[in-house]
């Protein structure tokens, strides 16, 4: 079996095979797994992690992002009640998609004087179990939080279906993003990150590929 540096070097050869013309940041997706498991890969250096439950980020990564240069992702579900102790050990947050999240998040900010980056979840097959905001709901969403919020809101962001339609799902994405002037976009998961960096994604969030089968 490969180490997980092997693992995440081998994502990296893929990625630069494809020649992206932007910078792909690889948040590797760290949830359920133990910091001794996640370590290696923090001793070479890698910087983007994501977790899912804020209670289990506080307990992993609240030292170590005291002794290293860590960006930590929530890339789960954000309940409102959680929002600030949230935004208290994250940096970015991937699922931002109600106004008052929004609201909770930017007091934080100005409270703390600690500053995020986000993303908006989009639910591009208005799936009811899926956290995200139906399409014609993102122009709105985006300018409230902008220009209202003052939030650095860097790009979108989907879970796509698990139909074998990624492809036609990235590409709508992407072409949203663009509509709104978005720079960055979160999409592509261990099974389709090629296609998703194909369709201009910038972060990807690797669980599996990288860290190992989930229990
Ligand atoms: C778990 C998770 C991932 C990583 O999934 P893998 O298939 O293990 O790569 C990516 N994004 C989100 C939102 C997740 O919850």
């Amino acid at each position: 079996m490969s180490s997980i540096i092997e693992r995440l070097d081998k994502i990296k050869l893929n990625i630069n095979s494809k020649k992206p013309q932007k910078a792909i940041n690889i948040v590797a997706v760290s949830k359920t797994f133990s910091l001794d498991h996640i370590k290696p890969l923090i001793k070479v250096g890698h910087e983007h992690f994501g977790e899912n439950k804020v209670q289990e980020a506080i307990s992993k990564w609240q030292d170590v992002k005291k002794h290293n240069k860590i960006n930590l992702h929530m890339v789960g579900k954000l309940q409102s009640n959680k929002a600030k102790s949230a935004a208290g050990i994250f940096d970015y947050i991937h699922s931002l998609d109600s106004q008052k999240l929004a609201d909770i998040l930017s007091s934080y900010e100005k409270d703390n004087n600690k500053f995020l980056k986000y993303f908006i979840q989009v639910n591009i097959a208005y799936e009811t179990q899926k956290s995200g905001l139906p399409i014609n709901e993102v122009e709105s969403f985006y300018n409230y939080c902008k220009i209202e919020k003052n939030l650095d809101i860097l790009g979108l962001m989907i879970i796509p279906p698990n139909d074998g339609n990624s492809s036609k799902y990235f590409k709508t994405l992407s072409e949203l993003n663009v509509s709104l002037g978005l720079k960055d976009l979160s999409m592509g998961m261990s099974a389709d990150y090629l296609e998703a960096i194909n369709h201009g994604s910038t972060y990807v969030r690797i669980g599996s590929s990288i860290f190992g089968k989930r229990l």
